[in-house]
């Protein structure tokens, strides 16, 4: 079976924050792809942890290229200026086409400790920040996630599960445990009502952290079952990802349930029949 390329891809990342490719080579690979509608999304300048974003400065650069872009490609592929923006971030004055809001640090006492950069900083967050309660530490990230819709106004909620991320086979919590699940539900009752489409993500898969896309699947099966909006995204830091998963996450979110997603075309977002 082909790839489907009439979905979107609008999470994927360049060389101005931690991707690998330049804006060029990334929109480029992605119409040889075959992708009608493309998008990145870099990450916002975050000044307490600078690896973590674009540099501040380079903010109207990046702005400016992915413009080039489009005119580039108009007619051919449409090509969107997304911004993944961290509920920490400060906000930025620029106009984006669209905003993936994201929850990527837990802050204490004026420190940012990213919770996906490492498994080694994971654990250290788990230890010094939490005393080891790692329910203290689910609890405070699924209250920032909630938070995300009220503080970013995000188009789509970025990988929402990412506590995850290090926890494959559960071997750091369960989830499927009552705690676990309440956590979550919590944060959904507050932003499914927001109406913001959730992305389902395959990053961690394509960088080898795990088998299965954000959301994991009871999760998905609770968006469906709230009639919640999904798209396909593959937080793509490599040229090579741009579609990665999306067979995977066609097949799962049928089986959830799901008969349409999400497509940004024509500068609005449609959903698009499975
Ligand atoms: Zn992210
Ligand atoms: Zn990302």
């Amino acid at each position: 079976m082909a790839v489907r390329t009439d979905f979107s891809s609008m999470h994927n990342h360049t060389v101005f924050a931690d991707g690998k490719n330049t804006v060029r080579e990334m929109v480029q690979a992605a119409f040889e792809q075959g992708v009608k509608h493309f998008g990145i999304s870099e990450h916002s300048p975050f000044p307490a942890f600078p690896e973590g974003g674009m540099r501040m400065e380079d903010v109207s650069r990046y702005v400016a290229e992915m413009r080039q872009a489009r005119e580039e490609y108009r007619g051919r592929m449409e090509v969107y200026t997304g911004l993944e923006q961290d509920i920490d971030s400060p906000a930025i004055t620029e106009d984006f086409d669209y905003v993936i809001g994201s929850v990527h640090f837990i802050q204490r006492g004026g420190k940012y400790y990213p919770i996906d950069y490492s498994e080694e900083i994971f654990l250290k967050i788990l230890e010094e920040v939490f005393l080891g309660d790692i329910h203290a530490f689910v609890q405070e990230y699924y209250h920032r996630v909630s938070e995300v819709v009220k503080i970013t106004n995000c188009d789509i909620i970025g990988h929402f599960d990412l506590i995850t991320k290090y926890n494959e086979n559960d071997r750091l919590f369960s989830t499927n445990e009552e705690f676990y699940r309440t956590c979550v539900q919590d944060a959904l009752d507050i932003l499914v009502p927001e109406n913001r489409i959730f992305e389902v993500n395959s990053g961690a898969i394509s960088r080898g952290y795990r088998k299965t896309p954000y959301p994991q699947k009871w999760i998905l099966e609770e968006l469906c079952k709230r009639r919640a909006k999904i798209t396909l995204n593959a937080d793509a830091h490599h040229r090579d990802n741009i579609l990665f998963g999306y067979d995977e996450m066609i097949k799962l979110v049928k089986d959830c349930g799901f008969t349409e997603i999400m497509v940004m075309s024509q500068g609005a977002w449609i959903p698009v029949k499975l």
